[in-house]
């Protein structure tokens, strides 16, 4: 049983149901309900009520910190569990599911941190002293939280913990690929003590449980994270009733490496930018333009460096890069070398299977990509990284923004201000200097352009569901 509507355990009415799939091996680990619109309906609807008895907002606010601080427990009680579930759904190495695990539990404790915190403004009025003027921060309602794949477990805590902090109910769906451990994660919030109704899990299909969610006229907002197609079917699905939307979408990241770079730090930061989760990653630093005098030995050591990976099975503890998640992403990053191949590029390393069991893919560097290939243009999600010299940082500047998306970029270079002028000129949400990784949840995370609206972390993350009203009282 795989759904969790109003506090009950069930499955769908049509027991309709389909695989989740160990992408290491290809082997079934488990069966997910398919549900339908009467079971998302059901689910709407016991967020709904939960939301208007006010059942989690009227705790006193000591009790649901300590709920959130509960969970953020819970979830570290049982990490070793959900880490190796996370690897066995998801495919990545244990080590980084130990740390996306543990990022998620503390999720919790950062949002639970804030209830409580956030105040309205009193003020004047130009109306005059016999008036009290204040504003009252207010949850936005009814939440819908749709999940994807590539780093299901932490990505539904980053969702879960702003919105139980904002005093929302939630309807949350996974992935279909990876939708058991946030059954378990749904478990974890129950036994800390969050009434039940007030988190509800519907597994299903994007197609049918997304869209359903979206159309439905008692869900006041949706939180989503998932490519930039599905982002653009939710704003024509959502619009009935204006629902607030923070879409986290897709990326094609710009890493420029100048000259001056130190390549000790360039090397493993530009690898892991692309390589880590397989690529499938959607901060991941896809397409690297490197000046002329440092291209050639940049390449032939990160070439080095990425066949010397070790890929396999997650849950081998030495293995570094795991497989990509399904035969249809695999399908599609291979369809994309291709097409590079096609296109004229040279494969420096990797663009091959890798193994004969499971979905894996050698890590891949291209070189001498023309800059308008499709592998320079549109996400691969896979750990395939496209390479052009370049000669001008203007030209590199410009071919940087030359795409739809604005999600994330890095520089790396020893020049403070080229490094500081880089930063400012290119469109992104988030931009590394000498780095592709660390942030944290106290910093906005989100993307330009059509990476998407709005941004997720810190108190823009938790005032997304969130309405304000201002409150005007006539005194004399
Ligand atoms: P996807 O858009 O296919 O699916 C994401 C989620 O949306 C899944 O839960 C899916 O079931 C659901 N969905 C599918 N069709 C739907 C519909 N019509 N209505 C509502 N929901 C629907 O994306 P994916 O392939 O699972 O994930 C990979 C994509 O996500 C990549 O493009 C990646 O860049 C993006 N991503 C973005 C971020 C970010 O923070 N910006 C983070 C992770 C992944």
């Amino acid at each position: 049983m795989t759904l969790l509507i109003d506090g009950k355990y069930m499955d769908a009415d049509s027991g309709e149901s389909f695989q989740s799939i160990n992408p290491a091996t290809g082997e079934t680990i488990g069966n997910v309900s398919a549900a339908g619109a009467r079971e998302v309906d059901a689910a709407v609807r016991a967020a709904r009520a939960a939301f208007e008895d006010r059942r989690w907002l009227c705790l006193p606010y000591p009790q649901r910190v300590k709920i959130m601080f509960a969970i953020a427990d819970g979830i570290e009680a049982t990490l070793e569990d959900l880490a190796v579930n996370e690897v066995r759904e998801n495919g990545m190495p244990l080590h980084m599911a130990r740390a996306t695990i543990s990022n998620g539990a503390e999720a919790f404790r950062y949002y639970g941190g804030w209830i409580g915190k956030l105040h309205g403004q009193t003020g004047e009025i130009a109306a005059g002293e016999a008036f009290h003027a204040y504003t009252l921060k207010e949850p936005v309602g009814v939440a819908a939280l749709i999940v994807p794949w590539n780093g299901p477990f932490m990505l539904a805590c980053h969702k879960l913990a702003p919105a139980l902090a904002a005093g929302c109910t939630a309807v949350l769906k996974p992935a279909e690929d990876t939708s058991l451990n946030t059954l378990n994660l749904v478990q974890i919030v129950h036994e800390a003590g969050v009434p039940a109704g007030v988190v509800n899990l519907v597994t299903g299909l994007g197609s049918v449980v997304g869209q359903a969610l979206a159309e439905h006229p008692d869900i006041d907002k949706i939180s989503f994270t998932g490519s930039t197609a599905t982002g653009r079917r939710l704003i024509e699905a959502s619009a009935g009733n204006f629902k607030r939307l923070s879409l986290e979408l897709g990326g094609k990241s710009p890493v420029i490496v100048l000259d001056d770079a130190d390549l000790e730090l360039t090397v493993p930061g530009v690898l892991g930018g692309i390589m880590n989760n397989s690529g499938q990653a959607c901060i991941s630093g896809s397409r690297l333009y490197a000046q002329r005098g440092i291209y050639d030995k940049l390449i032939q050591a990160l070439a080095d460096r990425a066949s010397k990976l070790v890929v396999g099975n997650g849950l081998d503890k030495n293995t570094q890069m795991g497989p990509v998640i399904s035969q249809k992403q695999f399908d599609s990053i291979m369809g994309y070398i291709q097409s590079g191949v096609e296109e004229g590029v040279e494969v420096v390393t990797g663009g091959k299977r890798h193994g004969d069991a499971g979905f894996f893919i050698q890590p891949t560097v291209l070189s001498h990509v023309p800059a308008d290939a499709r592998v320079v243009r549109e996400e691969i999600f896979g750990p395939v990284l496209s390479a052009m010299p370049f000669e001008d940082l203007d030209w590199a500047i410009k071919e940087a923004n030359n795409s739809r998306y604005g999600l994330a970029g890095a520089v790396y270079t020893r020049s403070i201000a080229k490094a500081q002028r880089v930063s400012r000129a290119v469109r992104a949400g988030t931009f590394w200097i000498n780095s592709h990784r660390p942030t944290d949840f106290w910093m906005p995370f989100g993307g330009y352009k059509e990476s998407g609206w709005g941004r997720e972390g810190g108190i823009q993350g938790l005032e997304a569901y969130m309405e304000s009203k201002s409150v005007i009282t006539r005194l004399y």
